[in-house]
Protein backbone atom coordinates (compact mmCIF):
# COMPACT_ATOMS: atom_id res chain seq x y z
CA UNK A 1 0.00 0.00 0.00
CA UNK A 2 1.16 3.45 -0.92
CA UNK A 3 2.34 5.71 1.93
CA UNK A 4 -0.51 8.19 3.62
CA UNK A 5 0.26 11.86 3.33
CA UNK A 6 0.05 11.99 6.90
CA UNK A 7 2.63 8.73 7.33
CA UNK A 8 5.12 10.70 4.78
CA UNK A 9 4.83 13.95 7.38
CA UNK A 10 5.75 12.11 9.87
CA UNK A 11 8.14 10.69 8.52
CA UNK A 12 9.79 13.19 7.21
CA UNK A 13 8.63 15.88 9.88
CA UNK A 14 8.86 14.18 13.20
CA UNK A 15 6.08 13.18 15.13
CA UNK A 16 3.01 14.91 16.93
CA UNK A 17 2.92 17.59 13.40
CA UNK A 18 -0.13 19.51 14.20
CA UNK A 19 -3.11 18.75 11.79
CA UNK A 20 -6.65 20.02 11.88
CA UNK A 21 -9.69 17.38 12.40
CA UNK A 22 -9.47 13.50 12.95
CA UNK A 23 -9.84 12.85 9.35
CA UNK A 24 -7.10 16.00 8.37
CA UNK A 25 -8.31 17.51 4.79
CA UNK A 26 -5.57 17.62 2.16
CA UNK A 27 -6.56 20.94 0.24
CA UNK A 28 -5.27 21.56 -2.85
CA UNK A 29 -7.08 24.84 -4.44
CA UNK A 30 -9.09 28.26 -3.23
CA UNK A 31 -10.87 31.28 -4.34
CA UNK A 32 -12.47 33.65 -2.58
CA UNK A 33 -14.50 31.77 0.44
CA UNK A 34 -14.25 28.53 -0.97
CA UNK A 35 -11.37 25.45 -0.66
CA UNK A 36 -11.43 21.93 -2.35
CA UNK A 37 -9.99 19.21 -1.35
CA UNK A 38 -7.63 16.38 -3.35
CA UNK A 39 -11.43 14.60 -3.83
CA UNK A 40 -12.69 17.17 -5.35
CA UNK A 41 -15.22 17.86 -2.04
CA UNK A 42 -15.66 22.09 -1.99
CA UNK A 43 -15.85 23.68 1.24
CA UNK A 44 -16.49 27.07 2.51
CA UNK A 45 -13.96 28.36 4.68
CA UNK A 46 -15.13 30.08 7.83
CA UNK A 47 -11.88 29.41 9.86
CA UNK A 48 -8.98 30.94 7.81
CA UNK A 49 -8.14 34.69 8.94
CA UNK A 50 -4.93 34.26 6.94
CA UNK A 51 -6.45 34.49 3.50
CA UNK A 52 -7.99 37.51 4.67
CA UNK A 53 -9.26 39.08 1.38
CA UNK A 54 -9.97 35.76 0.25
CA UNK A 55 -8.30 32.83 -1.16
CA UNK A 56 -5.67 33.55 -3.98
CA UNK A 57 -7.46 37.02 -4.65
CA UNK A 58 -6.39 38.21 -8.23
CA UNK A 59 -4.96 41.31 -7.11
CA UNK A 60 -2.59 40.50 -4.58
CA UNK A 61 -1.46 37.22 -7.23
CA UNK A 62 -0.96 39.77 -9.44
CA UNK A 63 0.95 42.33 -6.87
CA UNK A 64 3.60 39.02 -5.82
CA UNK A 65 3.50 38.16 -9.26
CA UNK A 66 4.65 41.52 -10.83
CA UNK A 67 7.05 42.07 -8.23
CA UNK A 68 8.62 38.96 -8.00
CA UNK A 69 9.75 39.15 -11.58
CA UNK A 70 11.17 42.58 -11.23
CA UNK A 71 13.40 42.08 -8.19
CA UNK A 72 13.57 40.76 -4.67
CA UNK A 73 16.28 41.04 -2.04
CA UNK A 74 17.14 41.12 1.42
CA UNK A 75 16.12 44.16 3.32
CA UNK A 76 19.20 46.61 3.44
CA UNK A 77 19.00 48.02 0.09
CA UNK A 78 16.75 50.91 -0.59
CA UNK A 79 13.00 50.47 -1.77
CA UNK A 80 10.52 52.34 -1.89
CA UNK A 81 8.17 49.23 -1.58
CA UNK A 82 8.50 48.83 2.44
CA UNK A 83 8.01 52.96 2.73
CA UNK A 84 4.89 52.87 0.61
CA UNK A 85 3.16 50.07 2.50
CA UNK A 86 4.56 51.69 6.19
CA UNK A 87 2.84 55.36 5.10
CA UNK A 88 -0.42 53.56 4.32
CA UNK A 89 -0.42 51.05 7.64
CA UNK A 90 0.62 53.84 9.78
CA UNK A 91 -2.20 56.27 8.20
CA UNK A 92 -4.41 53.29 9.73
CA UNK A 93 -3.58 54.05 13.66
CA UNK A 94 -4.23 56.62 16.19
CA UNK A 95 -2.44 57.27 19.74
CA UNK A 96 0.72 58.68 18.09
CA UNK A 97 1.43 55.33 16.36
CA UNK A 98 3.70 56.40 13.49
CA UNK A 99 6.71 53.50 13.32
CA UNK A 100 6.95 50.16 11.70
CA UNK A 101 9.39 46.56 11.91
CA UNK A 102 8.33 44.23 9.22
CA UNK A 103 9.03 41.06 10.22
CA UNK A 104 7.85 36.95 8.38
CA UNK A 105 5.82 36.18 11.63
CA UNK A 106 3.88 37.03 14.30
CA UNK A 107 5.66 35.35 16.33
CA UNK A 108 8.76 37.98 15.57
CA UNK A 109 6.74 40.72 15.57
CA UNK A 110 5.79 39.50 19.58
CA UNK A 111 9.22 38.58 20.18
CA UNK A 112 10.24 42.53 19.05
CA UNK A 113 7.40 43.73 20.89
CA UNK A 114 8.79 42.11 24.24
CA UNK A 115 11.70 43.70 24.10
CA UNK A 116 10.96 47.16 22.84
CA UNK A 117 8.98 47.05 26.18
CA UNK A 118 12.30 46.23 27.96
CA UNK A 119 14.15 49.03 26.04
CA UNK A 120 11.31 51.42 26.76
CA UNK A 121 11.32 50.46 29.98
CA UNK A 122 14.67 49.51 31.37
CA UNK A 123 12.17 46.60 33.21
CA UNK A 124 11.98 43.21 32.42
CA UNK A 125 8.64 41.80 33.74
CA UNK A 126 6.21 40.92 31.75
CA UNK A 127 2.39 39.84 31.80
CA UNK A 128 0.18 38.07 29.77
CA UNK A 129 -3.25 35.91 30.47
CA UNK A 130 -3.48 31.96 31.38
CA UNK A 131 -4.79 31.49 28.31
CA UNK A 132 -3.30 32.67 25.07
CA UNK A 133 -0.63 31.96 22.80
CA UNK A 134 1.12 34.71 21.03
CA UNK A 135 3.63 32.91 19.06
CA UNK A 136 6.54 30.49 19.16
CA UNK A 137 9.95 32.20 19.67
CA UNK A 138 11.86 30.85 23.20
CA UNK A 139 10.91 34.09 24.50
CA UNK A 140 7.45 34.73 23.55
CA UNK A 141 6.15 31.00 23.83
CA UNK A 142 7.02 31.73 27.31
CA UNK A 143 3.32 33.54 27.34
CA UNK A 144 1.67 31.10 25.61
CA UNK A 145 -0.09 28.40 27.80
CA UNK A 146 -0.70 25.28 25.42
CA UNK A 147 2.55 23.55 26.29
CA UNK A 148 4.31 24.94 29.37
CA UNK A 149 8.27 25.62 28.49
CA UNK A 150 10.61 23.23 29.92
CA UNK A 151 12.55 23.90 33.15
CA UNK A 152 9.22 26.19 33.86
CA UNK A 153 8.12 29.28 33.06
CA UNK A 154 10.67 32.46 33.33
CA UNK A 155 10.59 34.18 36.68
CA UNK A 156 9.55 37.54 34.75
CA UNK A 157 6.56 36.39 33.03
CA UNK A 158 3.20 36.68 35.27
CA UNK A 159 0.01 35.42 33.66
CA UNK A 160 -3.17 36.31 35.03
CA UNK A 161 -6.97 34.68 34.78
CA UNK A 162 -8.23 35.20 31.11
CA UNK A 163 -11.41 37.06 31.11
CA UNK A 164 -14.24 34.51 30.92
CA UNK A 165 -17.67 36.78 30.33
CA UNK A 166 -19.69 33.36 30.87
CA UNK A 167 -18.24 31.75 34.12
CA UNK A 168 -16.62 35.08 35.92
CA UNK A 169 -19.06 38.08 34.89
CA UNK A 170 -16.43 41.07 34.81
CA UNK A 171 -18.72 43.41 33.30
CA UNK A 172 -16.52 46.86 33.94
CA UNK A 173 -12.89 45.16 34.13
CA UNK A 174 -12.03 45.54 37.33
CA UNK A 175 -11.37 42.17 38.48
CA UNK A 176 -9.20 41.51 35.37
CA UNK A 177 -7.52 44.84 36.55
CA UNK A 178 -7.23 43.34 40.10
CA UNK A 179 -5.19 40.22 39.12
CA UNK A 180 -2.76 42.34 36.90
CA UNK A 181 -2.31 45.16 39.48
CA UNK A 182 -1.42 42.29 42.08
CA UNK A 183 1.58 40.66 38.96
CA UNK A 184 2.78 44.26 38.77
CA UNK A 185 3.36 44.01 42.55
CA UNK A 186 4.47 40.48 42.80
CA UNK A 187 7.16 41.32 39.74
CA UNK A 188 8.34 44.74 41.46
CA UNK A 189 8.71 42.49 44.63
CA UNK A 190 10.98 39.95 42.39
CA UNK A 191 13.00 43.20 41.29
CA UNK A 192 12.19 42.60 37.30
CA UNK A 193 9.31 45.73 37.23
CA UNK A 194 6.88 45.36 35.01
CA UNK A 195 7.87 46.40 31.37
CA UNK A 196 3.92 45.96 29.87
CA UNK A 197 1.47 43.37 29.24
CA UNK A 198 0.79 41.73 26.24
CA UNK A 199 -2.89 40.91 24.82
CA UNK A 200 -5.02 40.31 22.37
CA UNK A 201 -7.46 42.78 22.51
CA UNK A 202 -10.48 40.13 21.24
CA UNK A 203 -9.34 38.02 23.73
CA UNK A 204 -9.58 35.51 21.15
CA UNK A 205 -7.31 32.52 21.96
CA UNK A 206 -8.79 32.88 25.03
CA UNK A 207 -12.37 32.41 23.96
CA UNK A 208 -13.57 35.62 22.62
CA UNK A 209 -15.45 36.93 25.50
CA UNK A 210 -18.15 39.90 25.45
CA UNK A 211 -16.23 42.72 26.82
CA UNK A 212 -18.07 46.31 26.63
CA UNK A 213 -15.61 49.36 25.10
CA UNK A 214 -13.60 50.76 27.80
CA UNK A 215 -13.45 47.25 29.40
CA UNK A 216 -9.51 47.38 30.02
CA UNK A 217 -9.24 50.97 31.19
CA UNK A 218 -8.45 50.11 34.57
CA UNK A 219 -6.06 47.54 33.41
CA UNK A 220 -4.06 50.09 31.37
CA UNK A 221 -3.97 52.50 34.02
CA UNK A 222 -2.13 50.24 36.63
CA UNK A 223 0.22 49.30 33.88
CA UNK A 224 1.22 52.98 32.87
CA UNK A 225 1.23 53.55 36.95
CA UNK A 226 3.77 50.88 36.85
CA UNK A 227 5.62 52.15 34.19
CA UNK A 228 5.28 49.71 32.19
CA UNK A 229 3.93 49.71 28.24
CA UNK A 230 0.81 48.09 26.63
CA UNK A 231 1.18 45.81 23.69
CA UNK A 232 -1.92 44.95 21.53
CA UNK A 233 -1.80 41.98 19.45
CA UNK A 234 -3.47 42.25 16.34
CA UNK A 235 -2.53 39.15 15.11
CA UNK A 236 -6.30 38.00 14.71
CA UNK A 237 -8.53 40.68 15.32
CA UNK A 238 -6.55 43.23 13.33
CA UNK A 239 -7.66 44.79 9.07
CA UNK A 240 -11.14 45.69 9.60
CA UNK A 241 -12.35 42.16 10.88
CA UNK A 242 -13.72 43.71 14.06
CA UNK A 243 -16.44 45.53 11.42
CA UNK A 244 -17.02 48.80 13.75
CA UNK A 245 -13.44 49.60 13.46
CA UNK A 246 -9.79 48.64 11.66
CA UNK A 247 -8.16 47.50 14.87
CA UNK A 248 -9.26 46.02 17.96
CA UNK A 249 -7.95 48.25 20.05
CA UNK A 250 -9.78 50.88 18.73
CA UNK A 251 -13.01 48.26 19.16
CA UNK A 252 -12.07 47.81 22.88
CA UNK A 253 -11.13 51.74 23.40
CA UNK A 254 -7.81 51.81 24.26
CA UNK A 255 -4.41 53.32 22.87
CA UNK A 256 -1.79 50.80 22.75
CA UNK A 257 2.12 51.69 23.11
CA UNK A 258 2.73 48.69 20.65
CA UNK A 259 0.46 47.31 17.77
CA UNK A 260 1.83 43.78 17.01
CA UNK A 261 0.45 42.32 13.27
CA UNK A 262 0.85 39.07 11.26
CA UNK A 263 -1.02 36.48 9.69
CA UNK A 264 -3.94 38.42 7.37
CA UNK A 265 -1.77 41.07 6.54
CA UNK A 266 -0.32 40.23 3.05
CA UNK A 267 -3.22 37.58 2.59
CA UNK A 268 -0.55 33.91 2.91
CA UNK A 269 2.48 35.72 2.07
CA UNK A 270 4.75 35.36 5.36
CA UNK A 271 4.20 38.82 6.49
CA UNK A 272 4.40 40.46 10.15
CA UNK A 273 4.84 43.59 11.48
CA UNK A 274 5.26 45.29 14.84
CA UNK A 275 4.64 48.84 14.80
CA UNK A 276 4.88 51.79 17.90
CA UNK A 277 5.59 55.30 18.80
CA UNK A 278 8.64 57.40 17.55
CA UNK A 279 9.61 57.51 21.35
CA UNK A 280 9.74 53.50 21.72
CA UNK A 281 11.41 52.62 18.43
CA UNK A 282 13.94 54.76 19.30
CA UNK A 283 15.12 53.51 22.76
CA UNK A 284 14.75 49.59 20.81
CA UNK A 285 16.55 50.48 17.96
CA UNK A 286 18.90 52.28 19.87
CA UNK A 287 19.36 49.09 22.05
CA UNK A 288 19.31 46.52 19.17
CA UNK A 289 19.11 47.90 15.79
CA UNK A 290 17.62 45.02 14.49
CA UNK A 291 17.79 43.57 11.07
CA UNK A 292 15.21 40.92 9.68
CA UNK A 293 16.57 39.27 6.18
CA UNK A 294 13.07 38.56 4.84
CA UNK A 295 10.96 41.49 7.00
CA UNK A 296 9.45 43.74 4.88
CA UNK A 297 11.48 42.91 1.04
CA UNK A 298 10.01 44.48 -1.68
CA UNK A 299 7.38 41.07 -2.75
CA UNK A 300 5.85 41.28 0.94
CA UNK A 301 5.21 44.81 0.71
CA UNK A 302 3.86 44.61 -2.71
CA UNK A 303 1.29 41.88 -1.57
CA UNK A 304 0.61 43.29 2.08
CA UNK A 305 -0.29 46.72 0.13
CA UNK A 306 -2.73 44.65 -2.11
CA UNK A 307 -4.00 43.63 0.67
CA UNK A 308 -4.67 47.39 2.05
CA UNK A 309 -5.82 48.48 -1.30
CA UNK A 310 -8.61 45.16 -1.57
CA UNK A 311 -9.97 45.87 1.89
CA UNK A 312 -10.22 49.38 0.83
CA UNK A 313 -11.84 49.11 -2.91
CA UNK A 314 -14.33 45.74 -2.19
CA UNK A 315 -15.36 47.77 1.08
CA UNK A 316 -14.43 44.26 3.59
CA UNK A 317 -14.18 46.33 6.74
CA UNK A 318 -18.13 47.42 5.79
CA UNK A 319 -19.27 43.66 4.94
CA UNK A 320 -17.74 42.62 7.86
CA UNK A 321 -19.94 44.87 10.29
CA UNK A 322 -23.31 43.85 7.88
CA UNK A 323 -22.19 39.96 7.98
CA UNK A 324 -21.60 40.24 11.60
CA UNK A 325 -24.69 41.30 12.64
CA UNK A 326 -26.79 38.54 10.60
CA UNK A 327 -24.64 36.03 12.13
CA UNK A 328 -24.76 37.46 15.29
CA UNK A 329 -29.18 37.28 14.99
CA UNK A 330 -28.99 33.69 13.57
CA UNK A 331 -26.37 32.83 16.34
CA UNK A 332 -28.52 33.82 18.80
CA UNK A 333 -31.72 32.09 18.08
CA UNK A 334 -29.35 28.77 17.69
CA UNK A 335 -31.08 26.08 20.69
CA UNK A 336 -29.38 23.38 22.05
CA UNK A 337 -28.95 21.36 25.34
CA UNK A 338 -25.42 22.39 25.93
CA UNK A 339 -25.55 25.70 24.10
CA UNK A 340 -24.59 28.36 26.55
CA UNK A 341 -23.55 31.24 25.20
CA UNK A 342 -22.90 32.68 21.79
CA UNK A 343 -20.78 35.55 20.82
CA UNK A 344 -19.91 37.96 17.71
CA UNK A 345 -16.94 40.01 17.29
CA UNK A 346 -17.15 41.66 13.63
CA UNK A 347 -16.29 38.50 11.59
CA UNK A 348 -15.08 36.17 14.23
CA UNK A 349 -18.37 34.48 16.13
CA UNK A 350 -17.85 31.69 19.21
CA UNK A 351 -20.61 29.51 20.34
CA UNK A 352 -19.92 27.47 23.48
CA UNK A 353 -21.40 24.15 25.31
CA UNK A 354 -20.96 23.31 28.41
CA UNK A 355 -22.09 20.00 29.87
CA UNK A 356 -24.76 19.74 32.23
CA UNK A 357 -22.12 19.06 35.36
CA UNK A 358 -20.62 22.53 34.38
CA UNK A 359 -17.83 21.10 32.69
CA UNK A 360 -16.61 22.01 28.90
CA UNK A 361 -18.33 20.14 26.48
CA UNK A 362 -14.75 19.16 24.93
CA UNK A 363 -15.78 16.13 22.91
CA UNK A 364 -19.03 17.07 22.05
CA UNK A 365 -17.77 20.54 20.41
CA UNK A 366 -15.24 18.09 18.13
CA UNK A 367 -17.88 15.77 17.18
CA UNK A 368 -19.57 19.14 15.99
CA UNK A 369 -16.42 20.09 13.75
CA UNK A 370 -15.79 16.72 12.53
CA UNK A 371 -19.58 16.89 11.11
CA UNK A 372 -19.52 20.35 10.19
CA UNK A 373 -16.26 19.66 7.66
CA UNK A 374 -17.72 16.38 6.86
CA UNK A 375 -20.66 18.52 5.06
CA UNK A 376 -18.19 20.92 3.68
CA UNK A 377 -18.22 23.66 6.12
CA UNK A 378 -14.31 24.13 7.66
CA UNK A 379 -14.44 25.34 11.58
CA UNK A 380 -12.77 24.84 14.71
CA UNK A 381 -12.52 25.33 18.83
CA UNK A 382 -11.22 28.13 21.16
CA UNK A 383 -11.10 28.47 24.70
CA UNK A 384 -9.03 26.70 27.35
CA UNK A 385 -11.80 23.72 27.65
CA UNK A 386 -11.80 23.77 23.92
CA UNK A 387 -15.47 24.26 24.14
CA UNK A 388 -15.77 27.00 22.26
CA UNK A 389 -16.80 26.88 18.58
CA UNK A 390 -14.24 29.60 16.72
CA UNK A 391 -15.69 30.92 13.16
CA UNK A 392 -13.63 33.34 11.78
CA UNK A 393 -13.63 33.32 7.64
CA UNK A 394 -12.05 35.43 5.00
CA UNK A 395 -13.71 38.95 5.22
CA UNK A 396 -15.35 38.26 1.71
CA UNK A 397 -18.06 36.12 3.93
CA UNK A 398 -21.19 37.27 2.52
CA UNK A 399 -24.65 37.03 4.08
CA UNK A 400 -25.60 34.47 1.64
CA UNK A 401 -22.29 32.30 2.80
CA UNK A 402 -23.51 32.93 5.92
CA UNK A 403 -26.74 31.37 5.49
CA UNK A 404 -25.20 28.58 4.40
CA UNK A 405 -22.74 27.88 7.44
CA UNK A 406 -25.88 29.11 9.98
CA UNK A 407 -28.01 26.33 8.05
CA UNK A 408 -25.68 23.59 8.66
CA UNK A 409 -24.61 24.59 11.93
CA UNK A 410 -28.54 24.05 12.54
CA UNK A 411 -29.02 20.83 11.01
CA UNK A 412 -25.50 19.34 12.59
CA UNK A 413 -26.99 20.61 16.34
CA UNK A 414 -29.84 18.54 15.87
CA UNK A 415 -28.43 15.65 14.34
CA UNK A 416 -24.73 15.11 16.78
CA UNK A 417 -26.02 13.39 19.52
CA UNK A 418 -25.65 14.81 23.10
CA UNK A 419 -23.20 13.27 25.28
CA UNK A 420 -25.11 11.38 28.59
N1 LIG B 1 -0.38 36.08 18.15
C1 LIG B 1 -1.59 35.48 18.11
C2 LIG B 1 -2.72 36.08 18.88
C3 LIG B 1 -1.76 34.31 17.36
O1 LIG B 1 -2.97 33.73 17.34
C4 LIG B 1 -0.66 33.78 16.65
C5 LIG B 1 -0.79 32.55 15.80
N2 LIG B 1 -1.90 31.80 15.94
C6 LIG B 1 0.57 34.43 16.74
C7 LIG B 1 0.67 35.58 17.48
C8 LIG B 1 1.80 33.88 16.06
O2 LIG B 1 1.81 34.15 14.72
P1 LIG B 1 2.77 33.30 13.75
O3 LIG B 1 2.23 31.90 13.68
O4 LIG B 1 2.70 34.03 12.45
O5 LIG B 1 4.13 33.32 14.32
Amino acid sequence: MSETLIDRRARLMGPNVPTFYRTPVHIVRGEGVWLWDAAGNRYLDCYNNVPHVGHCHPRVVQAICAQVGQLNTHTRYLHDGVLDYIERLTATFSHGISQVIMTCTGSEANDIALRMAQAATGKTGIIATDATYHGNTMAVSQLSTRKPPIGGRWPNVRLVPAPDSLRRPDPDGSIFAGHVAEAVQELEAAGFGCSGILLCPMFANEGLPSLPHGWLNKTVDIIRAAGGIVISDEVQPGFGRAGSHFWGHDKLGFAPDVVVMGKPMANGHPVGAVATRPDVMAAFRNAFSYFNTFGGNPVSAAAALAVLDVIRYEGLQDNAARVSAHVAERMAALRHPLLRDTRSNGLFFGAEFILDNGQPATRFCADLVEVMVASGVLMNVIGAGRNILKIRPPMPFSLENADVLMDRLEATLTSTPVPV
